[in-house]
């Protein structure tokens, strides 16, 4: 087969430029990705192999080669492990498939200046991509395990790629870089210099669990004359998680989690654990500082590796840790499993089960930790995750109360700083017997919802709750510390009960009074309606719509349809506010007029103001929006 050219997808395209062009300043983090493409391939490679014997392919010596050659200022990354096919070359190298490049772009285009572009670079990570950093041609050639034929993929970066078929070409994948001339000013080091190379990879890469091993000067690849050269070992192979806590640095923990976490930043938590005992394993998990762009696609992935005695088994592995803490990155290494063990037998499995229970708990355990001692760390913590971790006080209430202990929310207590549900309690006077929510798409809609007037009116603090899983949390949990969690817009408040509904009070009177009107109304509003009747939660509004306490507010109505579930619409309930002219008035209309007509429509009116109010629609708006017209003419 010929050569043939391609071009780059425009993301890649995009980040190649911004590769060349250097916008990130520490430029040897380039063979910490090649290394660590490498180290992924010999794993990939073991594994086939493991379940497929038949595979022809060779892994009596899997490892990972660096060759530098000061003449032609080369450096190649060299592996025996899966390599990949002419169309895996292309699909893998030539695009990006990454969900969240898109925004990453976007986000980069917005940045402008370096240092906004190099924290998202950093973010996001770019792989393969960094050789071009340092390089300005890079040749990669590959064999699949299995496959005869091979194939050479070269590109100067700079919109298009070749691809070509290559007979002889080792099992596995060879990355040549043709080194840009140093420039130690802008951190573009000699990287034809073997004690860079072994500062770097000791520095990035010496967990890996495959030796790295650099070939002495000159002696590279075929042909040497001089009888066989002897590679020198760059790493210690030593797996962290099994070093004690005091012989491991943050740094090497931190490398750790870059290469597990395809995240070029720090991880904001560093969690250890080791079980003994009938069913020992090792854990090191980290907890990452930001949340990645796919937290919340269907197929967002990579969480944390399962290893069976220092032998890699599986990335992302599901059974150990359940879907609300999908962010946690890490390790975990278990005895006494077998080496084929499969996703379907972990699933099922008592001890795993154990194991993932306890992980879980330390996990959270090291987030309340995070919160006694580091409030901004948790802070931050809490605004990446939060809204992934309240997923778990649905569906996993063995640890709803760990999970409502660390969690926070914003709240009529404070602007900007939010609370957590002990606060709120500690706050509460003795006349409160409850927790107040609101749910709604922002802070100032639901600040601004009528529920709120009367809460407002008398300073009792009321959580504001944004996130779509508010709806369903808040309902699935009822209470905290033997406290209902409350919507105040479900159900009948009453916050001054004592007085207002003693016999003869003031509401007795006041129902007595607009019993007629709310009969009425709620004959004319008819199939909208399940009741009218009076508020005390109003206080300046004539009227709203609320929920019956165990119905589905609109919104979760309207989660479920998204979600492609049938739900029958729930009817509302009409509360009028007794104290306000609109409302007086209107009662005493009902009561002195023999023809309605005119007060059928005020009633229409006014239930489609508080449909309004809390940010619906009203049943029909072309005639919501004539007959207040009508109303406004009349009124000139
Ligand atoms: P990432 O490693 O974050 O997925 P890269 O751009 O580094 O992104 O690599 C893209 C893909 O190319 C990898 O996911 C892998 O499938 C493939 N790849 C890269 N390097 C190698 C290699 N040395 N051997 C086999 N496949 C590789």
């Amino acid at each position: 087969m010929a050569t043939e050219t391609f071009e780059f997808q425009v993301e890649a395209r995009q980040l190649l430029q911004l590769m060349i062009h250097s916008v990130y300043s520490n430029k040897d983090v380039f063979l910490r990705e090649l290394v660590s493409n490498a180290s992924d391939a010999l794993d990939k490679l073991r594994l086939e192999k493991l379940w497929d014997d038949s595979l022809d392919a060779d892994v009596s010596d899997l490892h990972i080669e660096i060759d530098i050659d000061s003449d032609t200022r080369t450096l190649t990354v060299r592996d025996n492990g899966i390599g990949m096919s002419y169309d895996e070359v292309g699909r893998l190298i030539g695009t990006i498939a990454n969900s969240g490049t898109a925004t990453f772009l976007q986000e980069l285009q917005e940045a402008k200046d370096a240092a906004g572009a190099e924290g998202l670079i950093g973010q996001f990570g770019v792989g393969f991509y960094a050789g071009f950093m340092v390089a300005d041609e890079v040749t990669l050639t590959t064999r699949r395990a299995g496959e005869s034929r091979g194939t050479r993929w070269t590109s100067r970066g700079e919109g298009t790629y070749t691809l070509e078929t290559a007979d002889d070409a080792p099992q596995g994948t060879s990355v040549t870089l043709h080194l840009k001339p140093a420039d130690p000013e802008n951190q573009l080091h000699d990287y034809t210099s073997p004690w860079k190379i072994r500062e770097i990879v000791k520095r990035y890469s010496d967990f890996i669990t495959w030796p790295v091993r650099m070939m002495p000067e000159g002696s590279a690849s075929a042909g040497e004359s001089d009888g066989t050269p002897e590679p020198e070992t760059l790493n210690s192979m030593k797996a962290l998680w099994a070093r004690p806590r005091d012989e491991v640095s943050d740094d090497e923990y931190h490398e750790l989690y870059k290469h597990i976490g395809h995240d070029w930043r720090e991880p904001l938590e560093t969690i250890r654990l080791q079980a003994e005992g009938t069913f020992e394993y090792q854990a090191l998990l980290f907890l990452p500082a930001h949340a990645p762009h796919d937290l919340f696609a269907r197929d967002s992935k990579r969480g944390v590796q399962l290893y069976v005695r220092r032998v890699f088994i599986m990335d992302d592995c599901e059974a150990l840790l359940p879907p609300y803490l999908r962010f946690v990155k890490g390790v975990v290494d278990a005895a006494d499993l077998p080496l084929n063990v499969s996703r379907e037998i972990l699933q099922q499995d008592r001890h795993i089960e154990m194991m993932r229970r306890r992980l879980t708990k330390k996990v959270l355990s090291t987030v309340k930790e995070m919160m006694t001692k580091d409030q901004d760390r948790y802070a931050t913590f809490w605004r990446e995750f939060g809204t992934a971790l309240k997923e778990g006080l649905v569906t996993d209430p063995e640890n709803r109360d760990a999970i409502l202990t660390v969690a926070s929310f914003a709240s009529t207590h404070h602007d900007t700083e939010p609370t957590t549900l002990k606060q709120y309690v500690e706050r509460m006077d003795d006349a409160q017997a409850d927790i107040y929510y609101l749910t709604g798409e922002s802070r100032q809609s639901i600040e601004n919802s009528p529920h709120m007037e009367a809460f407002r009116d008398r300073g009792i603090e009321v959580l504001l709750l944004t996130d779509p899983v508010d709806e369903v949390w808040a309902d699935a949990v009822g209470e905290y510390e033997g406290k209902k969690l409350k919507s105040v817009a479900k159900g009948r408040i009453d916050l001054d009960a004592k007085d207002e509904d003693a016999p003869g009070g003031e509401r007795e009177k006041q129902t007595e009074e607009y019993a007629g009107l709310l009969g009425w109304m709620k004959e004319q509003l008819g199939e909208d309606i399940k009741e009218v009747r009076l508020s005390s939660r109003l206080t300046v509004s004539p009227a709203c719509v609320v929920s019956d306490a165990h119905d589905l507010t609109p919104a979760l109505e309207n989660m479920y349809r998204a979600m492609g579930q049938e739900v029958p619409r729930a009817k509302r309930i009409l509360e009028l506010n007794p104290g306000h002219r609109l409302v007086k008035g209107l009662n005493q209309a009902y009561k002195e007029r023999e023809d309605r007509t005119g007060l059928a429509e005020t009633a229409e009116l006014l239930h489609g103001l508080a449909v309004l109010a809390e940010g619906g629609q009203p049943k029909e708006p072309a005639r919501f929006v004539k007959l207040m017209a009508d109303r406004l003419e009349r009124s000139l």
